[in-house]
């Protein structure tokens, strides 16, 4: 095994790493350069930009009419915490439907703000199976709300978040939905997935800069949630009613972030929507799927349940591999991948997300060929 690092061979236009992650991801140059302006809070160009923003992010999902989008500062678990204690009143309870670290997250907010909660859980390889909490619910009366993460990153697994949705819908409860790594790439309309609520940030599907995220709510949902929370700063009732009366933020705005989203959105829309922008992923799972498991990798996932968006392979058994030197050597040919995050399976996971299309993913490729020859690995199944 040599020591000697390789020269980067696949540098963005700004030299940086291509970022395979579930986000921060690769954004691109348009995005970045439209964050060189300042804009007051009031400017009239500025308020103009959040208003369309609201309305295109609601039109996203078909929402047009009966939903507002209320967006919020900072990642987005700030959106999932002001949706979950928005919109979940005091005296309700939430069914948290679990299969992986995010739903787990939900278990914990809930805990923070003294929330009541169940939760259902499934294995981190299986999708959440709406016949079990169709009988969940009919046994339980006293449930008000359902969470569920569309695709949960942890793994990559995409659950069926619109057999839930009618599952919900059908049994007279309200559904709120985390769809921070699907939303923009995968399908979800209200009309075929009723919900109260979705949320969703900046940055990945989006491509837009990490800073913001966003609510989708029911405006009749909304209305009746006011004195729930018990955060001023997660309140969406109040943050939405602030936006409604001047279309300001309450506290200072992410402008430089607000700015990248509008360019971002811009670009989604000459994709082609959803559907080319989740064409493209999905080109791109494909290509490092058929690349990696012609190395000898295997997926944690059948591609039945893989969603577009990561994809989790096991750690090759071959004691030469060695995870610290394969990421950093793929760090230094340009690659930033992923650590996993799963407790069933010593996994790591890349990502085809963000502004990467096929040239990267083949050079993706070429750059873990490389490294496995540099560390001596032949074999890269997971063993036995
Ligand atoms: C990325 C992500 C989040 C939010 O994570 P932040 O680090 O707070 O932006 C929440 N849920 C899912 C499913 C995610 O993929």
């Amino acid at each position: 095994m040599t020591t000697r690092s390789p020269a980067p061979s696949a540098a963005s236009p700004t030299g940086d790493p291509w970022l395979l992650t579930p986000g921060p991801l690769t954004t691109s140059t348009p995005v970045k350069q439209a964050m060189l302006h300042d804009y007051g809070s009031r400017d009239r160009q500025f308020i103009e930009l959040n208003r369309q923003i609201r309305q295109r992010l609601v039109a996203i999902v078909g929402g047009s009419g009966n939903y507002t989008c209320v967006p919020l500062q900072g990642s987005g678990t700030f959106a999932v915490e002001a949706m979950l204690i928005t919109l979940v009143p005091r005296d309700g309870k939430v069914l948290l439907l679990i299969n992986g670290a995010y739903g787990e997250r939900m278990a914990r907010i809930c805990a923070y703000h003294q929330r009541a909660f169940e939760v259902q859980t499934w294995p981190e390889d299986q999708p959440v199976d709406p016949a079990q909490v169709e009988a969940k619910l009919s046994a339980q009366l006293d449930i008000s709300h359902i969470a569920i993460v569309h695709c949960e990153t942890t793994s990559g697994i995409l659950n069926p978040v619109s057999t839930v949705a009618d599952v919900v819908q059908r049994a007279g409860r309200r559904l709120l939905i985390d769809a921070m790594s699907a939303f923009g790439a995968l399908p979800l309309d209200v009309a075929t997935t009723p919900f109260d609520a979705v949320v969703a940030s900046s940055n990945k599907c989006l491509e837009g800069s990490p800073g913001m995220g966003f609510c989708i709510v029911r405006e009749s949902a909304l209305a009746n949630a006011g004195g729930n929370s018990d955060s001023l700063v997660l309140d969406l009732v109040d943050q939405w009613q602030a936006m409604e009366s001047n279309n300001q933020w309450r506290f200072t705005p992410p402008t430089h972030c607000i700015l990248a989203l509008g360019q971002a959105l811009d670009e989604f829309d000459f994709e082609g929507g959803v559907t080319g922008r989740g064409g493209r992923y999905r080109a791109n799972c494909q290509a490092l799927v058929a690349g990696m498991r012609e190395l000898g990798f295997k997926t944690l996932l059948p591609d039945a349940l893989q969603a577009p968006i990561i994809v989790t392979f096991h750690m090759p058994a071959d004691p030469n591999f060695d995870f610290a030197l394969f990421y950093d050597q793929l760090r230094a040919r340009g690659f930033v991948i992923y650590p996993g995050k799963l407790t069933v399976a010593d996994s790591f996971r890349i990502g085809c997300i963000g502004r990467i299309g096929r040239t990267e993913i083949d050079s993706a490729l070429a750059a873990v060929r490389q490294t496995l020859e540099q560390m001596g690995v032949g074999e890269c199944g997971p063993g036995r």
